[in-house]
């Protein structure tokens, strides 16, 4: 297949489709015991295009996907995308408030979700813009059924009209208006939190994502035949580009396996051979972590990456000397469509002597970087300053948020918040955020958000809420609070209080009730005072968030 950013395929679905053309009979998807032939999951989203066309979803609309990775999440994206239609990624973990918010910023028609979902989503997007519930199971499509993935074999009878596996069934063969979606359309919505304020869409246009999926597979040396483990979930721009963007652009099989579980990673490494994957390093050190994971789980293996988050480079030498795979950094935001700086195969990462930070990679052909100090002028190579990119992977704004858009790409080029070196060589190292965010596992955590959700209990007066290094997690949320004059509560209230209203990544993994927060002569909370503060007071650790 020829894929060249000048004469080839100019969309991932211009691609898919010379794919379906020149291999339909090669393997496409791999989920547990079940594999989809190319041809099968054309037609199979052919179908589903017209069911969703039939029911009202035209071009331009949003529809929002709200799965863990399972083979429905590339049905439906290339279902959406043959008829014009946005993808809104969203992550399954979120419940109530944090869902409709962002459901009422992006105006979805429709969503796709898991059957159990079904109540909680409909309760939860009532009076929206939702006017068609999608349904699935992440039983279809495999016999296995695998108890250490799914907690019950039980299925919820759905509705036919509900059931997407249904309606690929009822709709099979029927036509709809097939869409050529331009480059600049938007093929994705995906929400950060950004460097202030409430989440924000990403516009993540048909363009932006074959750069990504072109440039980032050609910087891994992916090829014809390798097979793509989808480790990152799909709900973020590290999954849905880095692991299924790639894979679908070429003949590479990708494999799913629902919910992230490491030995059940590790057997799906084994069952199709897997070549390629990227994950959080969270991923890597749950490996690690496994009793009975091998060097011979990783025969198949030539490229594992990680990306989003920080990599001690201890971590990357003890994975290596464990399993004999070298872990490549990549770094990327969800406004640079995933993964715009990283290490080639087979290259190690220089390591900064002043700063002992790995480096994340080299930028991408088509990736130019630059570093600026405070007042915005370019600082040479080898001294830190907040690093800006542009390139054909830089998301033109943030969806109706102009003066976003505007702060944060001025001119197309993005202000990252985040503060790098850029050696003489190229190599780009991090040293420093400028953002408050917490980073747990790959997963960002705005601190105003976990403390909207504690000022909503009745008991307390103040709120304060910081990262904490964390071995396994790179880092953990730590809250600390101060009561109300007369009010009572106790760490674990609030604890079980913050549980019913945030993701389980953003839960505090501990609350600490302390008399009174510190704070700035003007009166605003010095969160960077708190974070190496010794606490006595009343405090406990939760679980696992
Ligand atoms: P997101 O938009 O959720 O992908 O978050 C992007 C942010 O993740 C960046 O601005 C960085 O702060 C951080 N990040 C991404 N990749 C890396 C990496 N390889 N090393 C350190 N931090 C990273």
């Amino acid at each position: 297949m020829t894929l060249d950013s000048a004469t080839g395929p100019a969309t991932v679905l211009d691609a898919w489709r010379s794919r379906v053309a020149d291999t339909p009979d090669r393997p496409a998807l791999a989920y547990f015991d079940a594999v989809l032939t190319v041809r099968e999951v054309d037609e199979a989203s052919d179908a589903l295009a017209a069911a969703l066309f039939d029911r009202g979803v035209s071009q331009g609309d949003r529809v929002g996907i709200y799965l863990q990775n399972i083979p429905q999440y590339a049905l439906t994206f290339l279902a959406l995308w043959k008829i014009g239609a946005v993808a809104l990624i969203l992550n399954p973990m979120y419940r109530n408030r944090e869902l409709r918010t962002l459901i009422d910023d992006a105006e979805p028609v429709a969503l796709v979700c898991d059957e159990h979902d079904l109540d909680s989503v409909g309760a939860t997007l009532r009076g929206s813009s939702i006017r068609l519930l999608v349904s699935t199971s992440g039983l279809d499509l495999q016999t296995r059924d695998d108890p250490r993935v799914f907690a019950s074999t039980s299925r919820v009878t759905p509705r036919p009209d509900d059931d997407l596996m249904g309606l690929i069934d009822r709709y099979r063969g029927r036509s709809f208006p097939e869409i050529d979606p331009e480059p600049d359309d938007l093929a994705l919505l995906a929400y950060t939190s950004g460097t202030t304020g409430p989440p924000k869409g990403a516009q993540i246009s048909h363009a932006n994502a074959f750069a990504t999926a072109l440039d980032f597979g050609e910087r891994a040396g992916l090829d014809d035949g390798d097979v793509v483990f989808a480790v990152a979930p799909l709900f973020h721009i590290t999954g849905a580009m880095l692991d299924a963007a790639v894979a679908l652009i070429r003949d590479c099989m990708l494999v799913f396996a629902h919910r992230f579980d490491a030995a059940v990673t590790l057997d799906a490494v084994v069952e199709h051979r897997v070549t390629y994957t990227i994950g959080s390093i969270t991923v890597f050190n749950a490996i690690s972590a496994t009793e009975g994971a091998t060097r011979a789980h990783f025969e198949s293996v030539r490229a594992l990456y990680s990306g989003g988050a920080p990599i001690p480079p201890a971590t990357v030498a003890a994975f290596e000397s464990q399993f004999g795979c070298y872990i490549h950094n990549a770094y990327g935001m969800t406004e640079t469509t995933a993964g715009v700086i990283a290490v080639p195969p087979g290259v190690r990462a220089p390591v900064d002597a002043a700063s002992g930070s790995l480096s994340v990679g080299l930028p991408l052909p088509r990736v130019t970087l630059r570093t600026l100090d405070p007042s915005g002028r370019p600082t040479p190579p080898g001294l830190a300053g907040e690093l800006e990119i542009s390139g054909p992977q830089v998301v033109s704004g943030y969806w109706r948020n102009p003066d976003a858009s505007e702060s944060t790409m001025p001119e197309g080029r993005l202000r990252t918040g985040d503060v790098a070196i850029i050696d003489e060589h190229g190599w780009v190292y991090l040293v420093d955020r400028l953002k408050d965010q917490i980073n747990v596992s790959g997963y960002k955590v705005w601190p105003r958000e976990v403390e909207d959700a504690l000022y909503e209990h009745s008991a307390v007066f103040e709120a304060a809420v910081v990262g904490r290094p964390d071995d396994y997690q790179g880092e953990s949320v730590v809250a600390y609070v101060s009561l109300r004059r007369d009010a009572t509560t106790t760490p674990d209230e609030l604890m079980a209080f913050a549980r019913e209203r945030l993701a389980a990544y953003k839960r505090p993994k501990s609350i600490h009730i302390i008399d009174e927060l510190p704070k700035t002569q003007t009166g605003k909370i010095r969160r960077a005072v708190l974070k190496p503060v010794p606490v006595k007071n009343n405090s406990i650790e939760s679980g696992t968030p």
